[in-house]
Protein backbone atom coordinates (compact mmCIF):
# COMPACT_ATOMS: atom_id res chain seq x y z
CA UNK A 1 0.00 0.00 0.00
CA UNK A 2 1.12 3.49 -0.74
CA UNK A 3 0.15 7.19 -0.47
CA UNK A 4 -0.15 9.46 -3.46
CA UNK A 5 1.27 12.99 -2.19
CA UNK A 6 -0.83 15.25 -3.87
CA UNK A 7 1.37 18.23 -3.15
CA UNK A 8 3.81 19.50 -0.54
CA UNK A 9 2.08 21.85 2.44
CA UNK A 10 3.94 24.06 5.11
CA UNK A 11 7.45 23.92 4.58
CA UNK A 12 9.80 24.79 8.22
CA UNK A 13 13.07 25.50 7.99
CA UNK A 14 14.68 27.09 11.39
CA UNK A 15 17.52 25.86 13.87
CA UNK A 16 16.65 24.09 17.27
CA UNK A 17 17.39 25.73 19.79
CA UNK A 18 20.93 24.58 21.91
CA UNK A 19 20.67 22.37 24.36
CA UNK A 20 17.24 20.67 23.55
CA UNK A 21 16.27 17.09 22.11
CA UNK A 22 17.28 16.32 18.75
CA UNK A 23 14.55 14.37 18.27
CA UNK A 24 11.69 15.54 20.79
CA UNK A 25 11.91 19.43 19.28
CA UNK A 26 11.57 17.80 15.71
CA UNK A 27 8.67 15.58 17.27
CA UNK A 28 7.05 18.86 18.64
CA UNK A 29 7.69 21.14 15.59
CA UNK A 30 5.85 18.71 13.46
CA UNK A 31 3.20 18.55 15.92
CA UNK A 32 2.58 22.14 16.80
CA UNK A 33 2.14 22.80 13.21
CA UNK A 34 -0.40 20.08 12.26
CA UNK A 35 2.55 17.89 10.03
CA UNK A 36 0.87 14.34 9.83
CA UNK A 37 3.09 13.48 6.94
CA UNK A 38 6.17 14.57 5.69
CA UNK A 39 10.16 14.58 5.34
CA UNK A 40 12.66 15.59 7.39
CA UNK A 41 16.37 16.62 6.69
CA UNK A 42 18.48 18.11 9.08
CA UNK A 43 22.08 18.96 9.88
CA UNK A 44 24.38 21.01 12.55
CA UNK A 45 26.20 18.91 15.77
CA UNK A 46 25.38 17.40 19.15
CA UNK A 47 26.90 17.11 22.50
CA UNK A 48 26.24 13.69 22.65
CA UNK A 49 23.65 11.18 20.99
CA UNK A 50 22.17 8.26 21.59
CA UNK A 51 21.03 6.14 18.71
CA UNK A 52 19.56 3.10 18.19
CA UNK A 53 20.11 -0.52 16.48
CA UNK A 54 17.65 -2.89 15.90
CA UNK A 55 18.34 -6.52 16.42
CA UNK A 56 16.21 -8.22 13.51
CA UNK A 57 16.66 -11.79 15.25
CA UNK A 58 16.30 -10.72 18.54
CA UNK A 59 13.29 -8.05 17.71
CA UNK A 60 14.95 -5.24 20.10
CA UNK A 61 16.41 -2.13 19.55
CA UNK A 62 19.87 -1.95 21.44
CA UNK A 63 20.86 2.04 21.73
CA UNK A 64 24.11 3.24 21.84
CA UNK A 65 25.47 6.22 23.43
CA UNK A 66 27.76 8.40 22.56
CA UNK A 67 29.01 10.73 25.23
CA UNK A 68 30.96 13.35 22.68
CA UNK A 69 30.24 16.60 20.43
CA UNK A 70 29.46 14.89 16.84
CA UNK A 71 28.38 16.69 13.80
CA UNK A 72 25.39 15.77 11.97
CA UNK A 73 26.51 15.01 8.77
CA UNK A 74 22.93 13.72 7.66
CA UNK A 75 19.26 13.42 9.49
CA UNK A 76 16.87 11.65 7.18
CA UNK A 77 13.39 11.27 8.28
CA UNK A 78 9.78 10.85 7.31
CA UNK A 79 6.68 12.51 9.34
CA UNK A 80 3.79 9.82 9.88
CA UNK A 81 1.01 9.24 12.58
CA UNK A 82 1.37 6.69 14.84
CA UNK A 83 -1.48 6.32 17.88
CA UNK A 84 -3.13 9.41 16.38
CA UNK A 85 0.23 11.64 16.60
CA UNK A 86 2.72 13.24 14.32
CA UNK A 87 5.72 11.02 14.66
CA UNK A 88 8.84 11.16 13.63
CA UNK A 89 11.00 8.12 12.38
CA UNK A 90 14.84 9.67 11.72
CA UNK A 91 17.98 8.13 10.85
CA UNK A 92 21.17 10.44 11.78
CA UNK A 93 24.64 9.94 9.91
CA UNK A 94 27.56 11.66 13.05
CA UNK A 95 31.18 12.41 12.36
CA UNK A 96 33.71 12.44 15.09
CA UNK A 97 36.57 13.93 15.52
CA UNK A 98 38.54 12.01 12.85
CA UNK A 99 35.79 12.41 10.47
CA UNK A 100 34.59 8.63 11.32
CA UNK A 101 31.25 8.22 10.55
CA UNK A 102 28.50 6.63 13.50
CA UNK A 103 24.78 6.69 13.42
CA UNK A 104 21.66 4.71 13.48
CA UNK A 105 18.19 5.35 14.33
CA UNK A 106 17.48 8.72 16.32
CA UNK A 107 16.42 8.04 19.87
CA UNK A 108 15.95 10.62 22.51
CA UNK A 109 18.95 11.15 24.33
CA UNK A 110 20.73 13.27 21.44
CA UNK A 111 21.49 16.95 22.91
CA UNK A 112 21.76 19.54 19.98
CA UNK A 113 24.77 22.07 19.89
CA UNK A 114 23.66 23.35 16.46
CA UNK A 115 20.81 22.01 14.17
CA UNK A 116 19.27 23.70 11.18
CA UNK A 117 16.39 21.77 10.04
CA UNK A 118 14.00 21.75 6.85
CA UNK A 119 10.44 19.73 7.63
CA UNK A 120 8.33 19.52 4.05
CA UNK A 121 4.49 18.52 4.61
CA UNK A 122 3.18 15.95 1.93
CA UNK A 123 -0.45 16.35 1.82
CA UNK A 124 -2.51 13.47 0.41
CA UNK A 125 -5.84 12.07 0.85
CA UNK A 126 -5.19 10.38 4.23
CA UNK A 127 -1.91 10.10 6.28
CA UNK A 128 -0.12 6.84 6.78
CA UNK A 129 -0.63 5.44 10.32
CA UNK A 130 1.76 3.15 11.52
CA UNK A 131 0.70 -0.28 12.74
CA UNK A 132 2.05 -3.63 14.45
CA UNK A 133 4.05 -5.46 11.38
CA UNK A 134 3.93 -8.98 12.74
CA UNK A 135 6.52 -9.81 10.43
CA UNK A 136 9.20 -7.19 11.53
CA UNK A 137 8.22 -7.14 15.36
CA UNK A 138 8.22 -3.05 14.35
CA UNK A 139 5.41 -0.08 13.80
CA UNK A 140 5.59 0.27 10.28
CA UNK A 141 3.09 1.53 7.74
CA UNK A 142 0.98 -0.97 6.29
CA UNK A 143 2.18 -2.66 2.87
CA UNK A 144 -1.23 -4.37 1.76
ZN1 LIG B 1 14.64 3.51 12.26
Amino acid sequence: MEVTVKSTGKVLVGRLPKGSDLLEALTQLCQAAGIQMGRVQAIGAVTRARVGYYDQAARVYNFLDFNQDLEILALVGNVSLKDGRSFVHAHVTLGDAQGQALGGHLAEGCEVFACEYEIVEYQAERPLERAWDQETGLMLWPNK
